[in-house]
């Protein structure tokens, strides 16, 4: 998302080879890169046990990484002037290391409470993922260094366990509550596909997401709007959502089917509620068959409904702002496919299937829609699903 990085900059494993021979004065023993994120549908289905479908953007974090001795950790980022050093008592006690540091702490933490003997390490990271935008750059830190640490160490570490790891770091150490839904795409997405995540086991499914095959991309938008009261509206929904499965006498929204959804609502007491459920349960069926066109290579075709998952955002769950809904709008008036905010809301960005062609185009509207209402003006990047995260050779 950084249109105005010339070219000829240096590639982001470059740079991170750089800051650790500037930082460490040696030669990094590895690098390993970890893809940012963005949900292709599936919003506020995480904490409801349903499902969402992510893929992993071409936008990396990259840590250069090598061995120190003893259990001390020192780390470098491209964001800071100066790093961060901890040692086994600062990375066991949740919170003491804070602000960026926290998210490599909290990997060494959750690796030592899982019993796991994390090497001593010193690493440098740099990364074309941005910060706060929603595209996951938190989980992308997070898992590069886990993956790091893991194979410098010989650590037995499975696949399937990494994503719990990840967010452990993040809830229990950084403490910020999310679902395991960054972890899980950053970690385990593969190339040309979306991950179809079940968010009540956790089970996983590799779904064939072959844009470029299909003459197609993903136009990503960065809607530039100020978050505002995104916690609590975030924390009032979910608290809806919990209070509506009470209600309905299910564990979570999940177990209402969209076949009971007409009868389900008139069990509900208030309008807000019921389009807060209608939502969520219509939301699950989309993901279910976005899925189901994907697996039949009908690509072209998910675009209606990401245009109905942009509109029950909106209408039924009341979490966009003008910004993505103009963003929204823009685009499929300048011919993509279909569009959605992607996200928890309130900001953050769009994302629109579009014709490759056709990408510059519609990019060029929405600017030029932003531009005629005054807001600042949106960054985009065009995507086609990358790989998840990986040793570089
Ligand atoms: P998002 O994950 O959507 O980008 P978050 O607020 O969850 O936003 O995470 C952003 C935070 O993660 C940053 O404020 C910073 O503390 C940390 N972070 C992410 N990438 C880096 C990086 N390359 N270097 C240092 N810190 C980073
Ligand atoms: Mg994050």
């Amino acid at each position: 998302m950084t249109p105005g990085r010339p070219a000829a900059a240096p590639d982001v494993a470059d740079r991170a080879t750089a800051g650790f021979s500037r930082g460490y004065d040696a030669q990094p023993a590895g690098r390993w890169a970890a893809p940012g994120r963005v949900n292709l549908i599936g919003e506020h289905t995480d904490y409801n046990d349903g499902f969402v479908l992510p893929f992993a953007l071409p936008l990396r974090t990259v840590v250069a990484a090598g061995p120190q001795p003893g259990e001390r950790w020192t780390v470098r980022s491209e964001i800071a002037d100066r790093p961060v050093d901890f040692g086994a008592a600062e990375a066991d006690s949740p919170g003491r290391v804070t602000g960026w540091g926290g998210y490599v702490a909290g990997v060494v933490w959750a690796l030592r409470e899982a019993g796991y003997a994390v090497p001593g390490a010193r690493l440098a990271i740099a990364s074309d993922v941005p910060l706060g935008s929603g595209l996951s750059s938190s989980a992308a830190l997070e898992a590069a260094v886990l993956t790091a640490l893991a194979d410098l160490g010989g650590l037995d570490l499975p696949a399937a366990h990494r994503p719990r790891l990840a967010q452990r770091a993040e809830n229990g150490y950084v403490g910020a509550p999310t679902g395991i839904m960054d972890q899980s795409a950053v970690l385990r997405c593969r190339a040309g596909h979306a991950l179809f995540l079940d968010c009540r086991d956790e089970s996983v499914e590799h779904i064939p997401f072959d844009l470029d095959a299909a003459g197609l991309a993903i136009l990503v938008i960065d809607s530039r709007a100020p978050h505002q009261h995104a916690d609590g509206e975030y924390a009032s929904r979910r608290a809806a959502c919990e209070r509506a499965a009470d209600l309905l006498g299910v564990p979570a929204l999940r177990d209402v089917p969209v076949a009971d959804l007409d009868a389900a609502l008139d069990r509900l007491p208030d309008d807000e509620t019921r389009r807060r459920v209608r939502h969520v349960v219509t939301e699950n069926q989309r993901v279910r068959d976005t899925v189901e066109l994907l697996r039949a290579g009908r690509v072209p075709e998910i675009g209606p409904l990401l245009t109905a998952s942009h509109a029950s955002m909106r209408d039924d769950f009341e979490i966009t702002v003008p910004e993505v809904d103009t963003a929204v709008e823009a685009a499929l008036a300048a011919g993509a496919l279909g569009a959605r905010m992607t996200g928890g809301g309130f900001g953050g960005c769009v994302l629109a299937l579009v014709e490759a062609a056709h990408s510059d185009a519609v990019a060029t509207a929405v600017r030029a829609a932003y531009a005629a209402r005054g807001f600042t003006a949106p960054t985009t990047l065009t995507a086609l699903p990358a790989p998840g995260t990986t040793r570089l050779p």
